[in-house]
């Protein structure tokens, strides 16, 4: 059983609320850190977000997203690299602890994935100085092979290990059970991934999904067996937050913030 003080709640689990909601949230039920996404930030504006998680005292996991590198022409490579850029510069004043990338799929009008995948590893590599001297580690995470085309073409950890080998310091993964739990080679990649996990998330897989990007399940209700990948993660080192993310636009979105704070709690102590 995980220690509810581990839990992180990225703020995709709770649309329903502002990223101000979200933090109090957080405080009112002893969880002690966040996991924001960008929009929720913009929101809020970045010095007013950074200034209220700190009056909370919560710590930062990550912030979401970085990445889509992918683009067939180079305004496209530059607007990202841009993006990016202040992405890190966010996620730096944050004080999180990673960026998490979410690396893009195959550019529209191509049906190239290896060029794709070949431009994420230079699309990486040209941002590593970036983030090396805002001492933002970037945290690779690995998608769902569903995705390869519209979001990540990075889909397997093996994929992200290898990138990592290549591209050396400052660069790490995100593993989250959602995208990872079928593959087989699992258990050998989270060892391979030592000294390298800069993040891991929750969520279930239902064994009746409805929706391929916006129905993920609480933890205890799909298929996933978390406490096994989360077992495995922490004997390769990773002793950091347990993000819960939970994408569930016909469920928990629609529920009440407090009623969803509360079952990820109990859940948390049954299923993580
Ligand atoms: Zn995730």
């Amino acid at each position: 059983m995980a220690d509810p003080t581990r839990i992180s709640l990225n703020t995709a689990t709770l649309q329903q609320w502002s990223l101000r909601e979200c933090v109090e949230g957080c405080a009112r039920y002893g969880i002690s850190a966040i996991g924001p996404w960008r929009n929720k930030v913009h929101e809020l504006g970045l010095d007013t977000a950074t200034q209220i998680i700190n009056d909370h005292g919560l710590q930062v996991s990550a912030l979401c997203r970085g990445g889509m590198f992918t683009s067939l022409d180079d305004a496209g490579q530059r607007q990202a690299f841009d993006e990016n850029r202040a992405a890190i510069d966010e996620a730096a004043a944050l004080g999180a602890a990673c960026l998490v990338l979410v690396v893009g799929g195959i550019p529209e009008g191509s049906k190239n994935i290896a060029a794709a995948r070949a431009q994420v590893v230079d699309g990486i590599g040209e941002l590593l100085d970036y983030a090396r001297s805002a001492r933002v580690p970037l945290a690779i995470e690995p998608l769902h092979p569903m995705y390869a085309a519209d979001r990540a073409c990075i889909n397997t950890l093996s994929q992200a290990n290898d990138v990592c080998d290549q591209l050396g310091e400052g660069v790490g993964v995100a593993i989250d059970v959602y995208h990872v739990w079928w593959d087989p080679e699992l258990e050998k990649e989270i060892a391979r991934a030592r000294n390298r996990i800069l993040g891991f998330h929750v969520s279930d897989w239902l064994l009746a999904t409805q929706d391929l990007l916006l129905d993920r399940g609480m933890m205890g209700d799909g298929v996933i067996d978390i406490p096994q990948i989360q077992n495995w993660v922490e004997k390769a080192g990773y002793r950091g937050p347990i993000e819960v993310e939970i994408f569930s636009a016909q469920n928990w979105w629609k529920r009440d913030g407090n009623e969803v704070l509360e079952t990820i709690l109990s859940r948390f102590a049954n299923y993580v």
